[in-house]
């Protein structure tokens, strides 16, 4: 016996097919008709990659970790945007700075290594709300696709922003 608990179960044609219905002609046409229907229709789908949907103000990509206005990094490595990361995707390294690195990192503390896997990372964002020194923040950029899982894991020279200097020689 069938049950239909739902009350929403359709039952099934079973009458047979007309010598015309088993050309299938009908069913060919109306699948035609639907095709040519979308043809005409605005398209869902984009070329990518020579067209780019544009994103939306407040759309948050690839992250980038900041310097502060004399080029020094501005991390500290205190670890709150690990700390604060549901997917567990920020790892880091912490070192002392030495008194003649002082031009290079901004804080008595900083990151010697510092990684974020992109296959982990849910983009919320929650890594740059946490940080207290500006220093981690989300582009409007995405990560590109790759074969390997090595490649999602960004370290610390992929992240960082180059120096003013070496950013006016990417403009030339
Ligand atoms: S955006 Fe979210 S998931 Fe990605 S690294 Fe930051 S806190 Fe973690
Ligand atoms: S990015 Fe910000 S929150 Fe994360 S370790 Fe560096 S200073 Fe701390």
């Amino acid at each position: 016996m069938i049950y239909n608990i739902s009350k929403k179960a359709i039952p099934v044609n079973r009458t047979p097919l007309s010598l015309y219905e088993r050309t299938y002609i009908p069913s060919i046409a109306k699948g035609l008709a639907v095709t040519i229907k979308h043809i005409f229709q605005k398209k869902a789908t984009v070329n990518f990659p020579e067209v780019e949907r544009p994103f939306s103000s407040t759309f948050r990509g690839l992250h980038i970790l900041n310097r502060d206005e004399e080029d020094r990094e501005r991390c500290t490595a205190c670890g709150l945007c690990a700390l604060s990361c549901p997917a567990e995707a920020i790892t880091m390294e912490a070192a002392e700075r030495l008194p003649s690195e002082e031009h290079l990192y901004r804080e008595e503390k900083y990151a010697a290594s510092y990684e974020i896997n992109m296959l982990r990372c849910i983009f919320c964002g929650l890594c740059e709300e946490a940080c207290p020194k500006d220093a981690i923040y989300l582009t409007q950029t995405f990560a590109p696709a790759n074969y390997t899982r090595e490649s999602f894991i960004y370290k610390k020279e992929d992240l960082l922003i180059p120096k003013k200097s070496e950013r006016k020689e990417t403009v030339k």
